[in-house]
């Protein structure tokens, strides 16, 4: 089944986006491997392993512990707001600053919020829903959705960025990176004073105690959540952990898989409004639970383990089809691996039926997986529970009748073997048939790659070759 594919071969294209996707990825994967390498961190097995554990423990258990978080929410002075589709999510904010006059909402990056639109929603009811993290902040200048759960703008150029703030905040064209930061943080710094309403997502909930987990390395998060009177929390319904003592395995996980670091720079346990005799803090707090395809996810038992992603993104960086794509060929916020993976099951397998079938089935991806999620595994299922192309089904019929023909097959190969063009240097960079057609077989295979040429003698000769030998001994 393959992809829609006019978008990903612009992107081939692009020499520029090429480069900076590699780099980029390459960087934030090197330095993973350095960071959970046995002489770094010999305990990292361990670690997978028990977080694994714990974030499936607490799928399996998910109802107790959402209300275990409730009642500790509640016992802290904040609400919890069951949102079961995004619309619901994104009516509670828009509801609520009406109701208390907040025309100006800060927010931190949150793929949760992404995923239910919720900016273009606020904007869209003529409120100013800034984003406050630098590289989501470019991206809703630029009109455009992140690339990467972790890096959203890890797709542009400094260049690129005078380019936008140019026309967008009217400023001189400037490539320096740390003069854009300062041009961004001046502005955003008047939005932190006028907001009335911070929006963050959560990277953790702690069921014992009501708190969210934040982690960043700008600050913004903090801001969003400290300066403006109310602070809403948007988070997946999978985002529970039940312990605070629990977080200690995360957060020697995250910032590795995610960037190298051992620690991001800033981590905000944030439980509850102001108490008395606090000094800052909002004087409001709501977490919104949200569910969007995620309980459904959930009753399926063979492949619940998606839901212990905690969105490192080290699956995005390993994998050899995401750092030739990008982000934006995915059809979803989620890109990636993972985002082969949930996208389907949150929005349906027959919505976009190849995306199970956009992986080489390598593996990588589980391998660097911290709450080592069977990635190619599910991927499998998902393929098995898509409708079938008539064309595949057409040629892997006809691959098994002949397979159950040794003559015949044997035969078919010859005559297959003698047909493929080889080249001096041992590959194949075209085939005799369809050579000039756009829609043979092999061409979108081709197109992008060379094809290692069959050994001149099949391994079925070389085997009788060998047993007839042996006999002659
Ligand atoms: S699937 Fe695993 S590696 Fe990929 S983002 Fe989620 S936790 Fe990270």
């Amino acid at each position: 089944m393959s992809a829609p594919d006019p978008a990903i071969r612009t992107t081939l294209a692009d020499a520029n986006l090429q480069l900076a996707i590699y780099t980029n990825t390459g960087r934030f994967k090197d330095n993973r491997s350095k960071a959970v390498s046995p002489e770094t961190l010999p305990e990292y097995q361990d670690l997978r392993t028990r977080a694994a554990e714990i974030k499936q423990h607490t799928l399996d258990f998910l109802d107790v512990y959402l209300l275990q978080l409730e009642a500790a929410v509640n016992a802290n002075g904040g609400k919890v707001i069951w949102a079961q589709t995004g619309e619901e999510a994104a009516d509670f904010v828009l509801q609520l600053a009406k109701e208390k006059g907040a025309n100006v909402i800060v927010k931190s990056k949150s793929m949760t919020s992404e995923e239910i639109h919720l900016n273009e929603r606020l904007i869209h009811h003529e409120l100013d829903a800034v984003e406050t993290d630098l590289g989501e902040y470019i991206l809703q200048l630029a009109g455009q959705r992140p690339y990467h759960i972790v890096a959203p703008a890890i797709h542009m150029t400094r260049h690129d960025v005078a380019d936008i703030f140019e026309e967008k905040l009217g400023v001189a064209h400037d490539t320096v990176i740390e003069n854009q930061a300062m041009t961004a943080r001046r502005v955003l710094r008047e939005k932190f004073l006028q907001a009335g309403i911070g929006i963050t997502g959560a990277n953790f909930l702690l069921a014992d105690s009501g708190a969210v987990v934040i982690v960043e390395n700008e600050g913004n998060a903090r801001l969003s959540h400290s300066a403006p009177k109310i602070h809403i929390a948007i988070a997946g319904i999978e985002k529970l952990i039940p312990r605070m003592r629990d977080l200690a395995v995360f957060l020697d996980l995250l910032g590795r898989s995610a960037s190298g670091q051992p620690l991001t720079s800033y981590t905000s346990i944030v439980s509850g409004p102001r108490r008395a005799g606090e000094l800052d803090g909002p004087e409001e707090f709501y977490i919104v639970l949200l569910d969007a395809g995620r309980t459904k996810l959930l009753a399926d038992v063979e492949k619940r383990e998606s839901l212990r992603c905690i969105r490192c993104a080290a699956c995005l960086n390993t994998c050899p089809v995401y750092r030739k794509i990008g982000g934006h060929n995915y059809p979803w916020v989620y890109s990636g691996p993972i985002g082969k993976v949930i996208t389907p099951q949150f929005k349906g397998n027959e919505k976009d039926p190849w995306l199970p079938f956009a992986s080489s089935l390598c593996g990588a991806c589980a391998e660097v997986c911290p709450v080592k999620i069977d990635l190619p595994g599910i991927l499998l299922k998902l393929r098995h529970e898509a409708k079938p192309d008539p064309k595949d089904t057409r040629v892997f019929g006809l691959w098994s009748w002949l397979m159950r023909r040794p003559a015949m097959y044997s035969l078919a190969a010859k005559i297959g073997l003698s047909w493929l063009g080889r080249q001096p240097n041992g590959w194949l960079n075209k085939v005799p048939w369809p050579a000039n057609s756009p829609s043979g077989p092999l061409t979108a295979w081709l197109s992008e790659r060379d094809f290692p040429a069959p050994p001149p003698k099949p391994f079925r000769e070389l085997w009788v070759e060998r047993k007839v030998k042996e006999r002659k001994k």
